[in-house]
């Protein structure tokens, strides 16, 4: 069978649905759709706009292979920057014409007599496909702290993933819950405009200096006519990335190095006293997400800045009321509290004998190298759960993924299957093999409180190993993974 006969649907236009397509498109697929829900392509990079987001992997590393980027301003890109490149990027791989935009999908249906998939949009339109590829995204959905109180919060209020520009901060009392990826990103920015800023910290986060560099015209030239050169850049940060694996894992000499460099980079930026010791984590690196910044300890220490060491109990008609009972009044309180992670229920999936992708998935999200589950036949996705590899940027994981996606589809129509199943044992066994090695690293180990591990002790968010094992299951596998009908 042709591979352009082959109707796919693709959700989400972030650089995993832009992957997608590009695979698609290079390997002779062409009656395929992307939907999303936004007015734009781009993903997390065109629906968030918070004050001082920016990419914490270098610029060059955060890159689809086949689209390097020699314009980056600088080693670590801003959010319009990296918003603007996936929109090239869209433009350039020739995504335009097969992205439908403005169109959310909320449910899709298997039919076994048809093996197709019937999709809704929250419109009520429908549209049937052979094959269904989720690239929706992994941190989407804003997660707030489960306090009383929220909704009776008299001033202004929202999640750092919907910023509301429409709020002048200057010369208000702004209190941010959450110290994290984006409180360290919004904090510096804050501080600058704010009359009082307060930061709720339950846990300190490993944060290391992120060193900035801005490229010069001349050097972005020479990224433009060396290609060369901006390929062994690009090498030396994905290198530096790749540390990273050495650096979470239980045991390994690396991750005392990191937490050695991140202590003295702590006693560099802030003088010894309280602020010091509430900053420096408890928790072995990688725990938690580690963290790049150059500006958040000195904001903390600005005179209108308080870090205070405690969560959050209470939101009140004022203000809000800190575990350890103090209350602080606002005009403003934003939440940097974090995603649902690997959130199932975003959308009603059913798939063979209408089983619920949410109800299996539970408190167990599994999947079979990332990227398939048992029951969900001709049903992908770009990014899965453990379908993420930490010590590689994440286009290069969903690279992979959608490489492994798009050749199984290619053999399919090969062999003029109807649909793909993933095998059971297989799955099974794949997923039992990750757990006992869960606990070499410090984010999938019991001691570890964070998203990565969610209520029930799992650790589905990332792959337990390197970006070469990753690799090498991936090669291993192929169709013979599948059940064919
Ligand atoms: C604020 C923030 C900062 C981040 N910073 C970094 C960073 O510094 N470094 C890093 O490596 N990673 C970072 N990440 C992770 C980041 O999400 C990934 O790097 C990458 O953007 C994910 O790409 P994606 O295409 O898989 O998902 P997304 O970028 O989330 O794109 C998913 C797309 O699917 C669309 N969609 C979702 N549901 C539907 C639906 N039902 N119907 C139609 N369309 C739908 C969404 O609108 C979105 O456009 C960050 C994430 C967030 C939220």
């Amino acid at each position: 069978m042709d591979p352009a006969s082959l109707r796919i649907a693709v959700i989400g236009a972030g650089p995993s649905g832009l992957a997608t397509g590009h695979e698609l498109l290079a390997q002779g697929f062409t009656n395929f759709t992307i939907f999303e829900k936004a007015a734009k392509p781009g993903g997390t990079w065109h629906l968030h706009t918070y004050p001082g987001l920016a990419c914490d992997v270098w610029a060059h590393a955060y890159t689809f292979s086949y689209a390097p980027n020699p314009e980056w301003n600088a080693s670590f890109a801003e959010q319009a920057e990296i918003e603007a490149y996936l929109q090239r990027c869209a433009t350039a791989f020739g995504l335009d014409p097969k992205i439908q935009l403005d169109t959310r999908i909320v449910s899709l249906r298997f039919d076994e007599a048809d093996a197709a998939w019937t999709l809704e949009s929250e419109a009520g339109e429908h549209f049937e496909f052979d094959v269904v590829i989720s690239a929706m995204g992994n941190q989407h959905t804003a997660l707030y702290p489960s306090v009383p109180g929220i909704d009776t919060f008299e001033g202004d209020s929202w999640h750092a993933t919907r910023w509301n520009h429409e709020v002048a901060l200057e010369g208000k009392r702004i209190v941010i819950v959450g110290s994290a990826a984006s409180a360290v990103q919004i904090v510096p920015e804050l501080a600058k405009v704010a009359t009082q800023l307060t930061v709720l910290q339950r846990t300190p986060n490993w944060i290391m200096p992120r060193g900035r560099q801005i490229y010069s015209r001349r050097q972005r030239n020479f990224f433009r006519w060396l290609p060369g050169y901006l390929q062994a850049v690009q090498k030396g940060q994905r290198f530096l990335m790749s540390l990273v694996h050495d650096a979470v894992t239980l045991g390994h000499k690396r991750m005392e190095d990191f937490e050695k460099r991140a202590r003295k980079f702590i006693h560099q930026q802030v003088p010894e006293g309280d602020l010091r010791e509430a900053l420096t984590p408890k928790s072995r690196y990688g725990c938690k997400r580690g963290l790049v910044s150059d500006d958040f300890y000195p904001a903390l220490q600005r005179e209108n800045v308080e870090l205070v060491a405690s969560g959050l109990s209470e939101v009140t008609k004022e203000g809000i009321v800190t575990a350890d009972g103090r209350r602080i009044p606002a005009d403003v309180i934003i939440y940097c509290t974090g995603y649902r992670i690997l959130d199932f229920d975003r959308f009603a999936v059913r798939g063979r004998d209408g089983r619920r992708l949410d109800e299996v998935m539970g408190e167990t999200p599994e999947a079979h190298k990332g990227i398939a589950a048992r029951g969900f036949p001709n049903f992908f996705f770009a990014v899965g759960p453990n379908g993420l590899v930490l010590n590689v940027p994440y286009f290069v994981t969903v690279e992979r993924n959608v490489k492994s996606i798009v050749s199984l589809l290619l053999e399919k129509q090969r062999q003029g299957a109807r649909a793909l199943e993933v095998r059971e044992d297989l799955h099974r066994e794949y997923n039992d093999w990750m757990e006992e090695r869960f606990a070499l690293y410090s984010w999938g180990s019991a001691s570890c409180d964070s998203y990565y591990r969610n209520a029930a002790g799992r650790a589905p968010f990332l792959f337990p190993g390197d970006f070469k094992t990753y690799e090498r299951l991936h090669e291993e596998g192929g169709i013979a993974e599948y059940e064919t009908v």
